[in-house]
């Protein structure tokens, strides 16, 4: 593959033309998948791993707090209600477990203030209750005394309080993972947004490749399918323009090289099957079929059509004295002399050996009496250059036939025009002698 700037020429190849294609038509996928990956997914999880994240951090200890506060009032009431020594261990016990769970839920660990003052006046309110439960765990006879059911009201209120506090800093809690969720909620509509358009651009993107590498084939397919069809029809003429640098480029250069050598291949056998190889004149055949079509036409405007049939005098001692070859020279320098005289709508053809007919359309007997006693001049005129130095003179004899004069239809004419050239023979050759029909013979009574 190769890139001009220069001339902005790409030479890109089938192969790898397909290859970028595709390759653009999978890249947004792979440009949206890892945006997904690593933008979208991300945005939208982070918010929801951050509530997480609070409950396990800050909401899960406050429960705890709040479970072992009121778990550890429930000895202090108990001991109250039946007197039972034992309240006494218990209530040590979750002492315990209430300074564990304060530790767990320490200030520090709270990013507000609020939730940080909430969750020190839950543990001011708990260093009041704590020395007024021990208090009451201390009282010899607390069932149904009058000043220990007091002192057991401002420690409820106190365990009450701490709750509260923490109740608060639970309603806190809440607004921030409200906040997550609010948040999640918005990067999940973004990248439902975000996704969308990410498909929209690389459907387009796709589909736009797609087009324009299906088109980048098709079109120039299309072109060479045109020009096999016009060559079907025998328009050996027609070239394809498929102006590339590829597979498809160098096809239609084959097809053009193709197409130029069949035209001339073409060319070259209509040439071998209409015209004679030695002299370059239509040929026998080609003459019937231009004499007939000339006579049509000529028929069908009304207008005069002349032939005239010329034949080379004693043409055998040319052969016989200078040989077969000079023979050839001088056929051929006839017929070149002939193709300079005649007009160009006149058609020259080689009959038979050494005898030429000319069609002269448009020409009637008299005008045509006179080119060819004008040709005869020339070519009596005309000295041959048969060998290195040697030339050589001939004389023709021509005879005329004309339509309507002479006869209506082709082989008839023929049969005039040789009646007349053999007139001309007969007479002295050198000559012109225009067709004269037989004078009708009479009848004689028998
Ligand atoms: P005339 O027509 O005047 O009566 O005499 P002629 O000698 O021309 O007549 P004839 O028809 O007897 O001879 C024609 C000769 O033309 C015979 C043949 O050898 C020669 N001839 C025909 N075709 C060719 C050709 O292609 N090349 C050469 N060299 N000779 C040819
Ligand atoms: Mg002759
Ligand atoms: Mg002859």
């Amino acid at each position: 593959m190769t890139f001009q700037i220069s001339v902005l020429k790409f030479q890109v190849s089938l192969r790898t033309r397909f290859a970028l294609g595709l390759g653009a038509v999978l890249l947004p996928f792979l440009v949206a998948a890892v945006v997904g990956q690593f933008y979208l997914l991300p945005q939208l999880i982070e918010p929801l791993e951050d509530i997480v994240r609070e409950f396990a951090e800050k909401l899960e200890p406050v429960t705890h707090l709040q479970k072992s506060l009121l778990q550890a009032a429930m000895p202090v009431n108990d001991y109250l209600i039946h007197g039972d020594p034992d309240e006494r261990r218990q209530f040590a016990q979750l002492h315990q477990r209430v300074e564990r769970a304060f530790e767990e839920a320490s200030p520090e660990r709270f990013t507000l203030a609020e939730e940080r003052t909430l969750i020190r006046a839950a543990r001011a309110d708990w260093a009041q209750a704590l020395p007024l439960g021990e208090q009451l765990l201390r009282q010899p006879d607390p069932v149904g005394n009058a000043a220990v059911a007091r002192d057991m009201e401002q420690f409820d209120a106190h365990i009450e309080r701490a709750v509260s506090a923490l109740d608060e800093a639970h309603g806190h809690f809440h607004q921030v993972i409200e906040q997550s969720l609010a948040q999640a909620s918005a990067a999940r509509t973004g990248a439902l947004w975000a996704t969308f358009a990410a498909f929209v651009v690389a459907a387009t993107a796709s589909l736009v490749a797609g087009v324009v590498l299906a088109r980048s084939v098709t079109d120039p397919v299309d072109t060479l399918r045109q020009g096999a069809a016009r060559l079907a029809e025998g328009k050996l003429s027609h070239r394809v323009a498929i102006r590339r640098h590829d597979e498809l480029g160098e096809l239609g250069a084959a097809f053009n090289t193709m197409a130029g050598q069949l035209e001339a291949d073409q060319a070259a056998l209509e040439q071998l099957a209409t015209h004679d190889g030695l002299t370059g004149l239509y040929n026998h055949r080609t003459f019937y079929v231009l004499f007939g079509d000339e006579l049509a036409r000529a028929q069908r405007f009304k207008r005069p059509l002349s032939l005239l049939l010329l034949d080379i005098d004693h043409f055998k001692c040319v052969n016989d004295m200078h040989g077969h070859q000079a023979g050839d020279v001088v056929l051929k320098g006839l017929g070149e002399l002939l193709g300079r005289e005649v007009r160009a709508v006149d058609r020259v053809c080689r009959y038979g050996g050494e005898e030429i007919t000319i069609i002269l359309p448009e020409t009637d007997l008299e005008a045509a009496a006179s080119f060819a006693e004008r040709l005869r001049a020339a070519v009596e005129a005309q000295s041959f250059d048969v060998d290195a130095g040697a030339s050589l003179r001939i004389t023709v004899s021509i005879g005329i036939a004309s339509w309507p004069a002479h006869a209506d239809n082709a082989q008839a004419l023929v049969a005039a025009v040789d009646v007349a050239m053999y007139a001309a023979k007969q007479r002295g050759r050198n000559l012109v002698i225009c067709y004269e029909p037989a004078p009708v013979q009479p009848v004689t009574p028998g």
